[in-house]
């Protein structure tokens, strides 16, 4: 008898983007002249940037040429791609990565799910609330976590509020944790970590050897030169963090698939004897026994991001995306609702008008505004009374949601 892993019963179903779906469906059958405008994708709209394409039909021609033709590829992404991003995401910021300490992969969410096969399953961590779900899902699928509470929430599991007052930075808990979560620029809140609260969570881990998992995908929209680009910036923190990365956001890659991650040499983790072992080997060996790399075609795509060419037309897109965001942000403020994030990252954390829940607000503006959101609950229970609007649509249609919005 074939039985199951019984961990995967605990997850509580997707139900957050398939109730949205279900209640614009309900609207719009009643309603079909409805023009809806979507503030909620997360998923960018603008189309690849011409050295971008430009990279793929080169690699293309490659692959159909016998003399140029490449199959299988280093399982760790090949060396052009590798060197490209030690020298420009991290030499450039005086911070010492080596190529051999880059793993490309095929984007972000693989990576920040995969990561935690190499913990032990007693590991105890630390996430935020609101969070991207990937990162305790995963967990509660390896048997990491207890089974969901009333609220949501993951027996087992410390979870770190964030709330206007922390100003959505989660602080160290006071309790001991060996894995920690953080992502910043954060989706949902838009909330960026300076490098004060960076400091903190380095000196934390270093304290208890834990280690933090860090998700920079949004790192490319960070408009306050204060703000870290990576937690690398931070010293001391090569022995106790991990960093994520992809193309998906920064270049629009999201249907082409490119992204890496970061595992220092010196980052090291404890066998139940207390026996130091690094992770970087560890890493390696998941890596190349259950995925064979990224495609030559994403890799060819991702290296040109940083030709010149590519980083000023990856640039313009990103300042249209954080313009959209910019202008939405000033238009609720003179409405009078009160925003968080939008300057960092492409999210916008509006609190909803007093009195009113996520779904509330969500539903208020889907009939008076047909303007579709993400309610915060959705993310977690401290995500109650927000809505999270994203800057990714067309220019036009954020102008024309922002006069809406000041109908309803
Ligand atoms: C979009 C996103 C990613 C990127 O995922 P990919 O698999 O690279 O497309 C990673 N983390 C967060 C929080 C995201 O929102």
């Amino acid at each position: 008898m074939a039985t199951i892993n019984e961990n995967y019963l605990k997850l509580k179903a997707g139900y957050l983007f398939p109730e949205i779906s279900r209640r614009v469906a309900a609207y719009s059958k009643k309603n079909s002249s409805a023009r809806m405008i979507s503030l909620g994708i997360g998923d960018v709209t603008q189309p690849l940037a011409p050295a971008v394409v430009e990279a793929m039909r080169r690699a293309v021609e490659e692959l159909s040429d016998v003399r140029t033709f490449r199959g299988y590829g280093p399982e760790q992404g090949y060396g052009f791609l590798r060197e490209a991003i030690a020298g420009n995401d991290y030499a450039s910021r005086g911070i010492e990565i080596g190529a051999d300490e880059v793993f490309v992969s095929d984007g972000a969410k693989c990576d920040t799910a995969n990561i935690q096969e190499i913990f032990s399953a007693d590991n105890v961590l630390a996430v935020a609330d609101p969070v991207y779900p990937v990162y305790i899902d995963t967990n509660v699928m390896a048997g990491r976590t207890g089974p969901a509470a009333a609220d949501g929430r993951y027996v087992g599991v410390v979870y770190m509020s964030c709330t206007e007052e922390n100003g959505f930075l989660p602080r160290p808990p006071a309790k001991r944790v060996d894995l920690v979560y953080l992502c910043s620029p954060n989706n949902p809140t838009g909330a960026a970590a300076g490098r004060d609260d960076l400091r903190r969570w380095v000196d934390y881990a270093r304290q208890n050897k834990a280690v933090i998992l860090f998700d920079a995908a949004y790192e490319a929209f960070i408009t306050q030169p204060e703000i870290p680009h990576s937690i690398y910036e931070i010293e001391g923190s090569r022995d106790v963090a991990i960093e994520f990365r992809s193309f998906s956001k920064t270049a629009g890659f999201t249907g082409v698939r490119c992204g890496f991650c970061v595992v220092p040499r010196n980052l090291k983790a404890y066998t139940g004897d207390g026996a130091p072992v690094e992770l970087n080997g560890l890493w390696s060996r998941r890596h190349t026994t259950k995925f064979n790399g990224a495609s030559y075609i994403s890799q060819a795509a991702a290296a040109a991001v940083y030709s010149p060419e590519g980083k000023r037309q990856t640039t313009g897109i990103i300042a249209k995306y954080m313009a959209n965001a910019a202008f939405m942000r000033r238009s609720l403020e003179e409405l009078g609702y009160t925003t968080h994030g939008g300057v960092n990252a492409p999210y916008i954390w509006m609190k909803t008008p007093a009195g009113q829940t996520s779904w509330g607000f969500f539903d208020r503006l889907l009939q008076k505004a047909q303007v579709i959101t993400t309610p915060g609950c959705g993310f977690g229970p401290a995500g109650e009374g927000y809505i999270r609007l994203t800057a990714f649509g067309a220019a036009e249609d954020v102008k024309e949601a922002m006069e809406r919005f000041a109908g309803i």
